[in-house]
């Protein structure tokens, strides 16, 4: 006899929250029975929030920051002191960064790395797009704050030679960012340090 399980919609949510990056299917369980039965869940409120900020939050068309509009708060902020660019494996990697206040430049994330392994080639990233800006924005710096392992390694390098017909110095930032961790669990700390601390990568 096979044991009884829970209502069929019930599993059915229980399978859509175990897609959440996190989330195993123990906590799905347990989140998918507060969602349907605590009177605190508030269901309808959570597929609002859900549905508006699917359909409204969309890359920064300069910067691939997230935007609710054609361009993110920090690319339409014109009183941003910075001349520098800032550049970033994702558009996740943009506020570890911002909120070290350490910063006062503009972002360009690339939407990746190079993983050959993956078939992620430069044509994937953003670098065509990155090459128009130093162009046509003129920054005073490039500062490379891509992940510190093999693929980010290469990333870096490959950057620098693309970018060394460009004029603009280039750097990245220090070495002390967890390994492989990527900047999203970065502390404020060895991110400032990180970037105080960058290194010139010769042109
Ligand atoms: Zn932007």
């Amino acid at each position: 006899m096979k044991p009884v399980d829970y209502p069929e919609p019930f599993q059915q949510l229980a399978r859509q929250l175990r897609r959440l990056p996190g989330v195993g299917p123990r906590s799905a369980e347990r989140i998918a029975l507060w969602l349907a039965t605590s009177p605190d869940a508030h269901p309808e409120a959570l597929v609002a929030a859900l549905e508006t900020a699917a359909r409204e939050v969309r890359p920064c068309e300069h910067c691939g920051f997230f935007a609710t509009g054609p361009e993110c708060a920090i690319c339409a902020e014109p009183s941003r002191a910075g001349r520098e660019i800032c550049v970033v494996e994702t558009a996740n990697d943009v506020l570890p960064i911002e909120r070290t206040g350490f910063f006062s430049g503009r972002y360009h994330a690339l939407g990746g790395r190079l993983a050959p392994l993956e078939n992620i080639g430069p044509e994937d990233l953003r670098i065509d797009a990155l090459v128009k800006r130093i162009a046509d924005e003129r920054p005073t710096e490039i500062i490379l704050a891509l992940s510190a392992d093999v693929e980010g390694e290469a990333t870096a390098s490959y950057l620098a030679d693309v970018l060394r017909p460009t004029g603009v110095p280039v750097s990245r930032i220090a070495q002390g960012l967890p390994a492989g961790g990527g900047l999203e669990h970065a502390d404020q700390l060895t991110l400032q340090r990180a970037l105080a601390g960058r290194i010139s990568l010769k042109v």
